[in-house]
Formats: structure tokens, sequence, C-alpha cells
């Protein structure tokens, strides 16, 4: 029987139209294997587009793409368009409107990644939980007083009560299925409203899961444990600007930014989720073919779990991670020659063998 997938791919902009394909080769090849069948449809949103029309999406593009299974987004981003536009006008519409309050980042150090810290704790596996569609990333405030000496800027940050309980929910119940391990980012000690809530939410989310050991920790203090001993960590939850850093941090730690993957959940499965490698388009090697893809590829292994189908998405997981254990097979950004398509080549072949 042959399980049906509808994918909307948004390549974007730079070498985010470079790693979508082989993302996409991956799939297909799995896919083979196990019987899904995916569809591409392909839009071409991006700074691109903002250029030579005006805006990243057309009007009423979030409807062209509601009903599809999953959104894979390469990249945007280039250096004439400020970052708000593809930030406002393409990344935050979807993730609000298709409710991905989520944003789920597997940190794991992956043998033949060159990185010091890797290095020296090679049994690194953790994921970051980060709120994604609420916090301190609101549009609420202003400018008061403009030009006189008593002028100031308000950001107000909001925590809802239902917002902050299914993240923590969601954050939970994955560390139930892993290690039982959970540490929540707070730093109650310097916002006294906000963050204290948080923390009052994190002792009831906790005593819904008994089964799993929590602490929290002022984010200042965790950021630098994350560097020194990141191997301590099994799930860490944060709110939305706290886990913002705490994700690219973290991937630093594991080795290039070029590998890493997230994914933007809709736990609920009401709307579709969206699959973004964390790298941006990389004008300074646009073109030229030798771009990572291995973020995206890790991004089609997560959606392939987000659909149901676990199985493939550890083939493909153990497809990349051997294939990178080769020395020759790594691209320039870890330190090796291997083109964009050699490296496809070999994770395709490795897939096969599997
Ligand atoms: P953005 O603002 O879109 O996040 P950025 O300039 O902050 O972009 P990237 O575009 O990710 O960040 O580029 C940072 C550096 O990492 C660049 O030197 C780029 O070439 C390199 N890089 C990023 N992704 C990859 C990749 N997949 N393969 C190889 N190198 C990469
Ligand atoms: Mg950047």
């Amino acid at each position: 029987m042959t399980t049906r997938h509808r994918i909307a791919l948004i390549p974007g902009d730079g070498i985010g139209t470079e790693v979508l394909p082989p993302a996409c080769a991956v799939l297909d090849a799995v896919g083979r294997r196990h019987g899904l069948d995916f569809t591409y449809d392909t839009f071409d949103w991006s700074c691109q587009r903002y250029v030579t029309e005006g805006a990243m999406m057309p009007e009423g593009g979030l409807d062209r793409i509601r009903h599809h299974d999953a959104v894979l987004l390469g990249a945007v981003g280039w250096p004439t368009v400020p970052d708000h536009v593809s930030l406002w006008g393409l990344l935050i519409p979807i993730r609000r409107q298709f409710q991905q309050y989520v944003n789920l980042r597997p940190i794991k150090v992956l043998d033949g990644v060159p990185s010091p810290v890797a290095r020296a704790t090679p049994d690194v596996d953790f994921v970051v939980v980060r709120e994604n569609v609420e916090g301190e990333y609101s549009e609420i405030g202003g400018r008061l007083n403009r030009g006189f000496p008593t002028e100031m800027a308000v950001q107000e940050a909001i925590f809802t009560r239902q917002g902050t309980e299914r993240i923590l929910d969601y954050a939970f119940a994955i560390a139930r299925t892993r290690r039982g391990e959970l540490v929540s980012a707070t730093k109650s000690n310097g916002i006294v409203h906000t963050m204290p809530f948080w923390d009052e939410l994190v002792r009831e989310a906790g005593a819904r899961f008994p089964e799993v050991s929590w602490r929290q920790e002022h984010i200042d203090a965790l950021v630098a444990k994350v560097v020194l001993d990141p191997s301590r960590f099994d799930v860490i939850v944060a709110s939305n600007l706290f886990g913002d850093i705490l994700s690219d941090l973290a991937a630093a730690v594991a080795g290039s930014i070029g590998i890493a993957p997230a994914a933007n959940l809709n736990p609920e499965r009401d709307h579709p989720s969206m699959f973004e490698p964390v790298h941006g388009s990389a004008p300074d090697i646009a073109g030229q073919g030798s771009a990572n893809p291995l973020g995206a590829i890790w991004c089609a292994s997560m959606m392939l779990d987000h659909l149901g189908h676990p199985e493939a998405a550890t083939e493909v997981f153990d497809a990349f991670a051997s294939t990178l254990a080769t020395a020759d097979a790594r691209t320039a950004d870890l330190g090796g020659t291997a083109t964009t398509k050699e490296f496809t080549d070999l994770v395709l072949q490795a897939l096969t063998r599997h």
C-alpha cells in the first residue's frame, strides 16, 4: 500500500535553492523502500521575489499551503533585504497562522564533525524545545515622547497560560520518551512578572509528569553549562527569546551551522508543520554547488518522523551519519572537498545499502 504526502517546498534564497533538491532526492529514495509517495509543489517565496514584486509571498499565500502535509523550507534572507522583511513577511506568519508553537532542535554530535567541544564530550545528545509563537517576540509596545529627554521604547512580552502550558507539556512528554531529564530556562531573578509565571507553570507541569526529573536554571548560567558540559543535557525547554539564543548556541556547540535542522511543529497536526535548516542563505557560497545539504537532509528525516514514519526517519539519519564518518564525503564547511552533489550521492548510496 502506498501512502501519499503532499509537500510544499519553499526553496527561498541563495543556498536554500541548492539544499532542497538533495533533501527531496533522499525522501524519494527512502520513500520507494517504505511505500511513501511524495508530491512536491514549489513556491518561489523569497527575498528575490520581494525585490521584484514587493512581497515575500503573494496575498493569500498561506491558503495555498494550508492543506499540504508539511512545508520544507531552504533559507530566506539576502544582504540587500532587511532581516525583518523575511522574518515578518514569511517565517513568522507561517509559524503563527499554522500554530507551529513548538520549535524543536535536536543537538547531536556526529562523527566527522570538527568541533572542539564535540571532541571533548562526544556523547552530546539533547533537544532544545523553544516556544515559537508568543513570549518576548510580540508586536505590542512602541516609542513614547519622541525627541524628548524622556523618550523611551516599551516592548511587552506576552506569556499566556494556554501558550505556556502547551509548550511545557510538549517538552515534558518528549523528556518522558528520552532519558527523563528536563531543564527549564528561566530568569525570574531579573524578570519579575513573566518568568515567575513561567516557573509556576513548570512546577505544575512537573507534577503532571512525575516520571520526569526537572530543574530550572537561570539562562545566563545555563548557556555557560551548555558550552562547558553539553553532554549533561537531555531536554531544555525555553521561551521564544531564550530558546532562540540557546538553540543557535547549541547548534554551534555541536559543530557546523550547515548541519543543524529545525522543526516548527504543530503537534495537533491540524495545520502543516515546517522544517528548515538552521543555516541562512549563505550568499558568500551561493551558486557554487558547494553548500552542505546535511541540515536540509536532517530536516527531511525529522519530517518523516512527524508524518508518522519513524523507521524511514531513522534510515535517513543513519545514512547521513555513516556517510559523514567517511572523510572524503565531507563538504568544505567541514574541512572536506566534496560538492553538494557528491555528498548527496553518497547518502543515497548509503540508503540503498541499508
Ligand atoms: P541569515 O541572516 O540568513 O541567517 P547568515 O549570514 O547569518 O544568514 P548563513 O547564511 O547561515 O548565516 O552563513 C553563515 C556562514 O556559514 C557563511 O560563511 C556560510 O557560507 C556558512 N554556511 C551556512 N550554511 C552552510 C552550508 N549549508 N554549507 C556550507 N556553509 C554554510
Ligand atoms: Mg543570521
